[in-house]
């Protein structure tokens, strides 16, 4: 093998690292290959904007050849960023071209990466439209055929707690995911997950906005709840005993009341006048099992604890939101995989399901192609479990069922990955799947302006959150429902609000610190995704609004605080007031976040057909099924509800039920 080749090889197994391929350093900033030559060889470095701030690149050329591609330090989101900068480097210098596809879901990571190779590649005095023209002949593969005691289609939390659930009651699984990498949408999510704990709940001091609230319950009319008539007068009869008790200081809760809020929450009427509530059992069977399948979520790690601590997530209405320590959804990913994988099951990534096999009225399999082509079946002798998410990133499927949010714009931002299209949606009703509650949608208020994302910014619990609109005033309850609040944010000039906090609101932040989905917040202020001041007059000034009206209408706020009430627009909770510096402001505007609508189901994840009657052989959990939240779901209930209904769904596979 010549020299050169060695060298060549010895570049694309270190990509990260750059000396060992160095040659000739240029000095010239454009510099023009030889006749013979494709680039000048050497080391160029180049930097182009991602999510979040640059991304700095050094690309090492010989003189026909890209050798290697090395990513610098940058912000980027570690999780979601990942397989992008392992993925295209490899592909870019495999296949000596620049026409490789996006990986879906980190198309700003992409783009900044690709922009910055870009850079380089000029910079060495190479063709950029011959490259990007330059297709990799694929080869015609065959079909690849297996079988297993179950499938698992999706490898976003309810996928990965199914294919764990499964594995751990002795059933052979395939787990398969569209993507380059595990997590969907989960992986994205900020970890909040609700469940009623009275251990941890009885810790908690309660406040009197809290108790005005029960109190409030206590007068509801039972008999306007229809069928969640029962649950109401149960819930009634435990406020009523936690008033008798003469112990009002703690914070009360019941599966009960979780299941009332459920009901609050996603009791809505879409434009055409169409009415959806959740459907009680599968609400009762959320709110039941929420907390084993957190215990059971953090039993698969040794490292993984549940925190100490019980806070609001936007939107929850209540505080019963959890945590692990990890933090974000990533903690709920990789240890079911990890414990999949351990159990026996196969992972199979860059893997698309296409269509469900049917046989005498069962599901028995799917079949699937691989990103390189490859076409393959897989056999499930027990069951499938359908868990692709939902469809925010399929705008055509939104536009075709959205009856709910008629003024959206058809293209609205989204905080999903790209693999959001509602696949397993459309394969279930293509073998006679009901589908319920397709026209409801969830936009999350609080999303990055220009990219639609969760993260990106700085923020406490909902209870201490303070939305301030371009005029400096306060518009909503900042306790509401997430559909509540996405509404009024609509409303707002250009739709466009800020999360103010203070440094303790804001969860006491300090330098080098970083926020739930682990980006830098000095990283996030240098780059303006957050605002920072020293007084709130001086944030004012930052973010453009009168400073007069922002201070009194923070000094308004602060005085409800104090007095547990807010007249203006009735903030059920409270936490912390504005006032100790450094100041914080986070651009927000809503996006759509969590389709309702999909595939119905039961309590045993079993997936059911147009006349109610249960599909042999298929079940379903998470974003792709609908019912459970109906018209809005709570936050902090997504989570609770891909592990509790994944984990049936996997348990009930796996037995062949
Ligand atoms: P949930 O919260 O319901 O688990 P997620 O969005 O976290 O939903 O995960 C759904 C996963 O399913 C994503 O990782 C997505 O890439 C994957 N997926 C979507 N469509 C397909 C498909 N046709 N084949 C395989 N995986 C899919």
């Amino acid at each position: 093998m010549s020299k050169r080749i060695i060298s060549l090889i010895l570049c694309i197994l270190m990509i990260f690292s750059l000396s060992s391929c160095a040659t000739n350093p240029v000095e010239s900033n454009t510099p023009t290959p030889s006749d013979s030559a494709t680039y000048t060889a050497g080391e160029y470095t180049a930097s182009a904007k991602g999510n979040f701030g640059d991304i700095p690149v050094t690309i090492t050329f010989s003189d026909t050849e890209i050798l290697s591609i090395v990513v610098g330090e940058n912000q980027e989101t570690p999780d979601i960023a990942k397989p992008v900068f392992e993925k295209l480097p490899k592909q870019i210098i495999d296949g000596q071209t620049l026409k490789v596809d996006m990986i879906a879901g980190a198309t700003n990571s992409c783009k900044g990466l690709l922009d910055a190779i870009e850079d380089c590649i000029k910079q060495a005095g190479g063709d950029i439209e011959s490259l990007k023209n330059k297709e990799v002949a694929q080869q015609i593969k065959d079909t690849i055929e297996k079988t297993a005691d179950v499938v698992v289609v999706g490898g976003g939390g309810a996928g990965v707690a199914a294919a764990s659930a499964a594995a751990q009651n002795g059933a052979s699984v395939i787990l398969i995911e569209k993507g380059a990498s595990l997590g969907g949408n989960t992986l994205r999510a900020g970890g909040a997950y609700n469940a009623v704990d009275p251990e941890l709940q009885s810790k908690v001091e309660t406040k009197d906005a809290l108790t005005n609230d029960l109190k409030a319950i206590l007068k509801v009319d039972e008999n306007s709840f229809g069928e969640f008539k029962d649950t109401v007068v149960t819930l009634k009869s435990q406020i009523n005993e936690y008033f008798e008790s003469g112990d009002t200081t703690k914070l009360f809760d019941t599966p009960e009341l979780h299941i009332y809020h459920m009901y609050i929450g996603g009791h809505r009427t879409d434009k055409n006048g169409v009415e959806i509530h959740s459907n009680l059992d599968l609400a009762k069977t959320l709110s039941y099992n929420s907390l084993d399948a957190l215990r059971w979520v953090a039993s698969q790690d040794s490292n993984l604890n549940i925190k100490d601590e019980i806070s609001t997530v936007l939107g929850a209405m209540w505080p019963r939101t959890h945590s692990l320590d990890t933090n974000v959804g990533s903690g709920f990913v990789y240890p079911l995989a990890n414990s999949a994988e351990k159990n026996g099951t196969e992972i199979m990534l860059e893997t698309k399901a296409e269509e469900l096999i049917v046989k005498d009225g069962r599901v028995v399999g799917v079949k699937t192609t691989q990103s390189d082509g490859t076409p393959v079946i897989l056999n499930a002798t027990k069951g499938v479990v359908m868990a692709t998410g939902g469809f925010a990133a399929n705008a055509k499927m939104v536009a075709e069922y959205n009856t709910y949010w008629p003024t959206i714009p058809e293209n609205m931002k989204s905080t999903n990955t790209a693999n959001a299209t509602g696949d397993g949606i459309i394969m279930g009703k293509s073998v006679g799947a009901n589908l319920v509650g397709m026209g409801f949608a969830q936009l999350m208020p609080s999303s990055h302006p220009e990219t639609g994302a969760l993260s990106g910014g700085v923020w406490g619990s909902a209870e201490s959150q303070v939305f301030i609109n371009k005029e400096g005033k306060r518009f909503v309850n900042e306790y509401a429902e997430r559909d509540v609040m996405a509404s009024a944010a609509l409303n707002q000039t250009d739709a466009l609000f800020y999360i103010i906090c203070d440094q303790i609101t804001a969860g006491n932040p300090q330098p080098g610190g970083k926020n739930g989905w682990g980006d830098v917040i000095d990283d996030l202020i240098a780059s303006g995704s957050i605002y920072k001041a020293d007084t709130l007059e001086d944030l004012a000034k930052q973010i453009g609004v009168p400073a007069d009206v922002f201070v009194s209408e923070i000094e308004k706020y602060n005085s409800y605080v104090d007095n547990q009430a807010d007249p203006d627009f009735g903030k059920a909770n409270f936490g912390g007031k504005i006032e100790v510096a450094p100041f914080y402001a986070t651009p927000r505007s809503p996006s759509l976040h969590h389709t309702m609508g999909g595939l119905e189901i039961n309590t045993e994840a079993q997936v059911l057909d147009t006349s109610g009657n249960v599909i042999p052989g298929f079940y379903a959990a998470g974003e792709v099924t609908g019912g459970i939240h109906a018209g809005n779901r709570l936050g902090g209930n997504a989570l609770a509800d891909i592990m509790v209904f994944g984990k049936i769904a996997g348990e009930n596979a796996a037995a062949g039920k």
